[in-house]
């Protein structure tokens, strides 16, 4: 079940003409190897005809259930597969879920994310994913959701529930994905994609840098991205934190100005697109988030974790945000109040007894939990 291109989001439907999609890697290539200034020059002029340089919209990221995930992504501390001492989680109760996204609202998010450590949903997971985004819906946040592969029913079942985005990142070049993931492809990933889109959803997807790859490698996941037919509304960048227990924590580290290099030519190839800072600002002075935002990053994780991993302090943020004068993106506020009284009396008065729907003791397949 698909809708058709009219159901497309207008804004992807809009932007079209003025966006390239024949992107080619040794052109990319050459941008990276432009002097630093011209280059930043370049992506910060770019980012002023289409975005208000000084507004950044910020999401919160929620993990909904954490690890035990069949996949082998080298970096991801939530694989089964990898000792990483993480605890796990089975999926979290709506409950639960709500009063986080209520936290989030009041820290200044505007988008909560939900994630969950699967290779894709069960059909059985479906009824309880679409019943949190109709709640946090409720409360006047944008949704976005990142389950795994989706198939086209799924998206759409997504969709009609109110999910405003799907996260599924292509994570790096197709010629360097193998030496990263071995259980799914590339082309699942790009299948998961169109999904979503037909749906008509708007879709998050980037990758990650600084996991051994070659310049030529961040080249042609950015070509594969933009050279999408509709480029992702929403594109993460992030850069490998290094966990230990994965086979990725002892990589090189990547040179810092090659990831800012990687935001900036993110944001001249996709010059309509949120860039989102993500994984790895911990680990970022404010220098270094600032030059982010100069390179046209205009999108960030609010909040003390990035699903496992850390990420700074609200307070942080907040601090970097006045002393950069940027203050975050507002988006309509599309709640009804008087519902969202009632929903919180309702929180009150539950008890907490049972945060967590217990997905193991229904469970029938065993390869994805
Ligand atoms: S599919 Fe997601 S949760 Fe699972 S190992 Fe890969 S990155 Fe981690």
């Amino acid at each position: 079940m698909f809708l058709n291109n009219s159901s497309l989001n207008t804004s992807s439907s809009l932007n079209q003409a003025s966006i390239r999609h024949d992107w080619t890697i040794e052109e990319v290539n050459d941008l990276f190897e432009m002097p630093f200034n011209d280059l930043m020059f370049q992506a910060q002029t770019i980012h002023r005809q289409n975005f208000d340089p000084n507004q950044v919209q910020v999401s919160t990221l929620l993990s909904i259930k954490t690890g035990a995930c069949p996949e082998d992504c080298k970096y991801c501390p939530q694989s089964a597969r990898y000792d990483t001492g993480l605890e796990k989680e089975r999926l979290m109760e709506i409950d639960k879920v709500i009063l986080r996204a209520q936290e989030a609202k009041q820290a200044g998010s505007t988008r909560f994310c939900m994630g969950a450590a699967w290779r894709n949903p069960r059909d059985r997971d479906m009824p309880y994913v679409t019943e949190m985004v109709k709640e946090v819906k409720k409360l006047g946040l944008e949704t976005c959701m990142t389950l795994g592969m989706l198939t086209g029913d799924q998206a759409v079942s997504l969709k009609q529930a109110g999910l405003d985005y799907y996260n599924h990142n292509l994570d790096t070049s197709p010629e360097f994905y193998g030496d990263i993931i071995t259980t799914r492809t590339y082309q699942d990933r790009l299948d998961t994609l169109a999904n979503v889109r037909s749906s008509g959803m708007n879709v998050c997807s980037g990758g990650i840098v600084g996991m051994g790859e070659t310049t030529s490698d961040r080249s042609s996941l950015l070509v594969q991205l933009a050279n999408l037919e509709y480029q992702p509304e929403s594109v993460p960048i992030n850069m490998l934190v290094k966990v230990k227990g994965t086979p990725m924590e002892n990589v090189e580290d990547l040179d810092y100005f090659e990831f800012i290099r990687t935001i900036a030519i993110a944001r001249i190839m996709m010059p309509k697109s949120y860039v989102r800072l993500s994984a790895g600002r911990e680990a970022m002075n404010e220098q270094m988030q600032a030059m982010c935002f100069l390179a046209g990053a205009n999108s960030i994780f609010y909040g003390c974790k990035l699903l496992t991993t850390s990420n700074p302090e609200t307070h942080e943020d907040v601090t970097l945000f006045k002393k950069l004068g940027i203050n975050s993106a507002q988006t309509r506020d599309y709640s009804d109040e008087a519902h969202e009284a009632a929903l919180l009396e309702e929180i009150e008065d539950k008890s907490s007894d049972s945060l967590f729907y217990d997905a193991s003791s229904k469970q029938t397949e065993t390869a994805d939990i």
